[in-house]
């Protein structure tokens, strides 16, 4: 195998010979194929793609450079769920504890906030002590006696990935369909799951805004699933506004303790609610859809899901009193209400700026590794189609000192359009994409 053929087929839009391709990657894994070449090859499939076969020679190469779990002592169904990434979603610390509580076995590897996303580790480190780097044998230990366990993806788990993502990150190759697809799907095959539920966001803060492209992706996550014995259901839901009222880490924690307590905003609790039938039915396929939904409501509203996370958060190391007392969460020094400058209803609330503003008030990281700081954020005080009068509040603003307030507000005013007409949103769940095939939500 020479590197540059490898890269010269790819970049004239040739397919690979499954046996050139795994010796490019394994040679790229042990170092002798430099980050240049990889670059190259990248940037070639970003504009060549990858056909179906090439795909399926990297999720492979992806699951067999690092370990795979053995979770089938535990003796129950093993069902995880994965988001594309939002601005607001904080869906996975509320589901994960209510999915236990139904009987599932929950064994979630997260990422950090990524471009104008917060991420889901960031999150549980609002819980103070909150551990999210366990070693493999204590991520299961927690999973049999919690039901649930969150960690990050340790260094034994798809090292090829890692290694090629960081590298994407900064070459621009990030938004290729097959490489998020066999990205995401070599670290959910190797939680040895029974069954995944994909979350795959749509709109303009989504890393892949159209639906039709949105869905390949789903199609293709579905198929690599299903080809493994993976069940695998993926649903496209809505990123044209920001999920729920809080945008920024330790808000968003904080607002998924509230949806346990059935107390969050309606859109939170729904998705939450929707997801959580979908993991029950993968995990038990007897359920039918209003008997998962209803399992699904009746846990939730028992507050034993609640009680779950309190013995998560115990478990990994953090303070559970916290969530008794949800105003000792992280906070900025700075609140600043922001007011609206005209009477109407609210048109739109672009999710994307407000995203990009929690990366620019120190609530993300621009640089690997970054430290930063998770009380900053917005709490929304509205959603699309509210009427609003003129000194209405728009949402608060939370930064470290006046020049993020002043940040914080402009993001707000351009996320937040005010005018007369109709509000035209994407449903919260368009779509279900299963081995079936596509269908409307
Ligand atoms: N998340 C991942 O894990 N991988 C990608 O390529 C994109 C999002």
């Amino acid at each position: 195998m020479i590197p540059s053929r490898i890269i010269e087929t790819k970049r004239d839009g040739g397919v690979l010979a499954q046996a050139d391709l795994e010796s490019f990657l394994d040679g790229f894994l042990q170092g002798a194929i430099p980050d240049y070449q990889m670059a190259a090859f990248l940037m070639a499939t970003y504009f060549r793609g990858l056909d179906t076969s090439e795909t399926d020679v990297l999720v492979r190469a992806m699951l067999g450079s690092g370990s795979v779990l053995d979770l089938s002592w535990l003796g129950g169904p093993r069902v995880d769920k994965h988001s594309t990434g939002g601005v607001g979603d904080k869906v996975s610390l509320a589901l994960a504890p209510l999915a236990a509580e139904l009987g599932l076995y929950v064994p979630m590897m997260s990422g950090r906030g990524l471009a104008h996303t917060t991420g889901t580790l960031d999150k549980l480190e609002a819980f103070p002590g909150f551990r999210t780097e366990l070693t493999l044998n204590e991520f299961q230990d927690i999973l049999g006696r919690v039901g649930c366990a969150m960690m990050g993806q340790s260094s034994e788990i798809a090292p090829l990935d890692r290694h090629l993502y960081a590298l994407r990150d900064v070459t621009a190759t990030v938004p290729v369909l097959p490489l998020i697809a066999a990205s995401i799907m070599s670290k959910k095959l190797a939680e040895n799951l029974t069954g995944l539920v994909l979350d795959v966001k749509v709109g303009s803060a989504a890393f892949i805004p159209e639906e039709e492209r949105a869905l390949s992706l789903a199609s293709a996550m579905v198929g690599i699933g299903e080809a493994r014995g993976l069940p695998t259901v993926a649903l496209l839901t809505a990123m044209d506004r920001p999920l729920g009222r809080a945008v920024g880490n330790a808000l968003e924690t904080a607002e998924a303790v509230a949806c346990l307590r059935s107390e969050g905003p309606p859109d939170l609790r729904d998705l939450v609610l929707v997801e959580a039938s979908e993991m029950l039915r993968a995990g038990f396929p007897e359920f039918g859809e209003a008997e998962a939904r209803a399992r699904a409501e009746a846990a939730l509203a028992s507050g034993r899901a609640l009680e779950r996370l309190v013995r998560l958060v115990e478990a990994q190391g953090g303070d559970p009193s916290i969530i008794g007392d949800p105003r000792r969460f992280a906070t900025a020094p700075e609140r600043s209400v922001v007011e609206a400058r005209e009477a109407g209803t609210v048109l739109a609330v672009d999710p994307l700026p407000l995203g990009q503003a929690v990366v620019t008030l120190g609530g993300g990281r621009r640089r690997l590794g970054e430290s930063i700081h998770l009380g900053v954020g917005f709490e929304l005080a509205l959603a699309p189609g509210d009427r609003l009068e003129k000194g209405d509040p728009l949402g608060t603003v939370h930064a470290l000192d006046a020049a993020g307030v002043a940040a914080g507000e402009s993001a707000l005013r351009s996320a937040v359009r005010i005018g007369e007409g109709v509000t035209e949103l994407r449903p919260l769940v368009s779509h279900r994409v299963s081995a079936a095939g596509v269908g409307r939500y």
